[in-house]
C-alpha cells in the first residue's frame, strides 16, 4: 500500500468517562472497611457493576453475596453503590450485622423523593429497568405506590388512581433522550405528570452521554469500556450508535476487542462507564498504538469535581 501506515487515523477519548465520584466513594469505602475491621468484609451484591474491581476486591478478602443472609452474624456488611430497600437494612440489623451503607447520594436522593411523594399521597411512575438493583431498591421504600416503566409498552399499562397526584422520577444511569421519550408518552395519559424536583438522572451519566455523542458521529468504531450489567455502560453504546457511529461495541476489557473491527476505520471513538477503572481504557490504546495508531485526543464536554464524603461510620 502507498498509504503510510497510521496516516489519517484518528482515536477520539471522551472526556468526562470512567469512575464517577459514587463509585469512587463505594470502593474507597471497601477499601477503608477492610483497613479498619480487617478481612472478610462482606458485600451485597457487586460492590459496583464491574467485573474487574469486583475480581480485585476479592483477591483482597472481600466476600460478594446475594443475600445479607449468607453473611455469618457479627460480621461486617457493604450495601452496594445501587442501594437497598428498608426490608435489607432491617434484615442485616435482625442478624446483628454491621452494616455500612455505601449507596450513592445519588440514588439516596431518588430513594428520599419516593418516601416523600408516597408520604404526600403521589403515586409513583419509576423509569427504570426491570430488575436492576438499584430500581429493586428505589421501589422497596414505598411498594405500593411505586409503578415501574421500563418499556414503551409499560406506558400504556399503568394505571393511576388520581391523575392530578401522580409524579415521574427515575433511575439514575439511564439513557437522557430515551427517559424523555417514556415520559413525553406518560404526559400524553396524564397531563398533569408531574416532574422531579431535580433530575434523577445524575451528572455522571448525563456527562458521559454528552461527550460520546459529540464524538461518535466521526467515528467508524466506537469502543465503549465496561461489564454488561452496567447501565450507564450499555447506554453509551446506544447512544454512540444514535449519534451515528457506524458501530459501537460493549466491551469488559482489551481482551474482547475483535480485530476485524478495526478494518478499513479510520476514527475509533473511546469512552469507559462509569464503573471502568482508567486502567482498562489505558491497555486498549496501548493495543492499538501497538497495531499504529496514534495518540488518543480528547474530547472534553465537562470538567466533574464532584466528590462524596465516606459513609459516617468511616470517615474519620
Ligand atoms: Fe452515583 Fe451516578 Fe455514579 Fe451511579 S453513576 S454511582 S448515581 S454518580
Amino acid at each position: 500500500s502507498l498509504t503510510f501506515a497510521g496516516m489519517g487515523r484518528r482515536i477520539l477519548l471522551a472526556a468526562p468517562r470512567g469512575f464517577c465520584a459514587g463509585v469512587d466513594r463505594a470502593i474507597v469505602t471497601v477499601e477503608r472497611a477492610l483497613e479498619v475491621y480487617g478481612p472478610p468484609i462482606y458485600v451485597r451484591k457487586e460492590i459496583v457493576h464491574n467485573k474487574h474491581v469486583v475480581r480485585t476486591l476479592a483477591d483482597c478478602g472481600v466476600v460478594f453475596v446475594d443475600e445479607v443472609d449468607e453473611v455469618p452474624a457479627g460480621s461486617v456488611v457493604v450495601f452496594s453503590a445501587h442501594g437497598v430497600s428498608p426490608k435489607v437494612k432491617q434484615d442485616a440489623r435482625s442478624q446483628g450485622l454491621t452494616a455500612i451503607d455505601a449507596t450513592c447520594p445519588l440514588v439516596t436522593k431518588v430513594h428520599q423523593e419516593v418516601i416523600r411523594f408516597a408520604r404526600n399521597g403521589y403515586q409513583i411512575l419509576l423509569v427504570g429497568h426491570e430488575g436492576h438493583e438499584e430500581v429493586e431498591g428505589t421501589m422497596g421504600e414505598a411498594p405500593d405506590r411505586v409503578q415501574l416503566v421500563d418499556t414503551a409498552e409499560d406506558v400504556g399499562k399503568v394505571t393511576v388512581e388520581n391523575p392530578e397526584k401522580v409524579i415521574w422520577l427515575s433511575q439514575t444511569t439511564l439513557s437522557v433522550d430515551e427517559t424523555m421519550q417514556r415520559v413525553d408518552g406518560l404526559k400524553e395519559r396524564f397531563s398533569a405528570l408531574a416532574d422531579p424536583p431535580s433530575s434523577d438522572i445524575c451528572y455522571a451519566t448525563q456527562n458521559r452521554q454528552v461527550a460520546v455523542k459529540l464524538l461518535a458521529p466521526e467515528c467508524e468504531l466506537v469502543l465503549v469500556v465496561g461489564s454488561r450489567n452496567s447501565s450507564n455502560s450499555v447506554r453509551l453504546v446506544e447512544v454512540a450508535l444514535q449519534a451515528g457511529a457506524n458501530a459501537a461495541h460493549l466491551i469488559d476489557s482489551v481482551s474482547e476487542i475483535d480485530p476485524s473491527w478495526l478494518d478499513s476505520v479510520a476514527t475509533i471513538g473511546l469512552t469507559s462507564g462509569a464503573s471502568v477503572p482508567e486502567v482498562l481504557v489505558t491497555e486498549v490504546v496501548g493495543f492499538l498504538a501497538e497495531r499504529g495508531w496514534p495518540e488518543p485526543e480528547e474530547v472534553v464536554t465537562a470538567a466533574e469535581r464532584q466528590v462524596f464524603a465516606l459513609p459516617r461510620n468511616l470517615s474519620q
